[in-house]
């Protein structure tokens, strides 16, 4: 696991963190950088994978950011540095985030229901959301956040001795930790642990089919349907979210969409319209769709709530063109958080906020007319 550790002395860390940090705001909460540097001599413990040499600098190819770095030079997700003409990833073994979730928070409602997921991630994102609501950890690096010693085997002995089915990839931008996701799952899955991925989806084919290899399940946010509004609220493409829900489906990952309904931003009901159009004129109708309510925070403070009837609209439009599985999220008491028999409408699955009050899906069909239900159920 350390043959591509690359050592520095904890001289020469403080110096280039102290140079890194000048006029950084420290969280509530965070370390300092020379208490850091105590507990974490080897801060670059992996060499990055998808890196390329180019004229310019050294390129990373894992997702549609390009960065293309210089000695020294941070990247766009504020963990990656080139040192010594390679780059390496600041966020390895070293989470700021870890905790034991129901699998119903991430949300997946078809892939292993009420159990337990042993959920990680390191500081860094590759993209700006206007609405982030874990900006404090995904618009800073590694270097700025209070982190745990978890190196990959320790995540996978902690999730087992957590009784949890699964480990979360997770909260912050899993794409961006993507050699310790890889690494975890590797190990994760040859000791019979499912692995998950929340995600942006803003990754490119080749990383994302090398991870697809080790992933189980995952929750892709399709933050908006139209390039123009992708770019100003998240500071991304479009085009590549959608690309790699191809890639999760086609490779055999149990996919579910979140779709966080901003008003103003991403309301209009004529494009969630043409998103759900598009989901299932491209085979995506038996994926479980999530409308997600928005609350005020980060650079979107001044707005309101979305009204609950937006997102009632929203699923009715969904089912309307013909997918099957269609949630409302973080609206408590809703009926849409149910599952329903795609064939007689008969209630399966009850929640009441992350807990399953009534399950009687069996062996994956309905307990009423017997229909298979989509889903990876035990
Ligand atoms: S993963 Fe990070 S370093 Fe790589 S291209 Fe994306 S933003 Fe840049």
């Amino acid at each position: 696991m350390e043959r591509n550790s690359f050592k520095i002395s904890k001289r020469r860390f403080i110096k280039e963190c102290a140079a890194l940090s000048a006029g950084v705001f420290c969280l509530p909460g965070t370390r300092t950088i020379t208490d850091l540097c105590k507990e974490e001599e080897t801060v670059f413990r992996k060499e990055a994978m998808f890196q390329e040499e180019t004229a310019r600098g050294i390129m990373c190819r894992i997702c549609p950011n390009e960065c293309v770095l210089k000695e020294g030079e941070l990247s766009k997700c504020n963990n990656r540095k080139v040192i010594k003409s390679k780059l390496y990833t600041l966020a390895y073994g070293n989470p700021c985030s870890v905790n034991v979730d129901p699998i119903e928070k991430k949300p997946l409602y078809h892939f292993l229901p009420g159990s337990r997921a042993f959920s990680i991630a390191t500081a860094g994102c590759n993209l700006v959301c206007l609405n982030c609501q874990n900006w404090t950890i995904s618009q800073t690096s590694p270097d700025k956040t209070r982190n745990y010693d978890l190196m990959p085997e320790k995540v996978v002995s902690e999730c087992i001795a957590k009784s949890c089915k699964s480990i979360a990839y997770t909260y912050s931008e899993p794409v961006t930790f993507y050699e310790y996701a890889y690494d975890t799952a590797v190990l994760a899955k040859n000791a019979g642990i499912k692995n998950i991925f929340k995600s942006n989806g803003y990754i490119y084919p080749e990383p994302l089919k090398k991870l697809c290899s080790v992933i189980d399940a995952a929750n892709i946010d399709l933050k908006a349907f139209n390039e123009s509004t992708y770019l100003k609220l998240s500071g991304g493409k479009l085009q590549p979210v959608l690309d790699s829900l191809k890639i999760y489906r086609d490779m055999g990952v149990w996919l579910e969409i979140t779709n966080l309904i901003v008003p103003e931003w991403t309301d209009s009901t004529g494009e969630i319209r043409k998103m759900c159009k598009w989901l299932a004129e491209n085979g995506f109708n038996k994926v479980p769709v999530h409308f997600s309510r928005f609350h005020p925070l980060y650079k979107l403070e001044q707005l309101p709530p979305t009204p609950v009837d937006i997102l009632n609209q929203a699923a009715r439009i969904a089912e309307d063109e013909g997918l099957l599985y269609v949630y409302t999220g973080n609206v408590p008491g809703s009926e849409i958080s149910d599952t329903k028999c795609p064939g007689c409408g008969n209630t399966l699955l009850v929640r009441q906020g992350y807990r399953i009050t009534v399950n009687t899906i069996a062996n994956g069909k309905c307990n009423k007319c017997g229909k298979a239900v989509d889903g990876v159920w035990s």
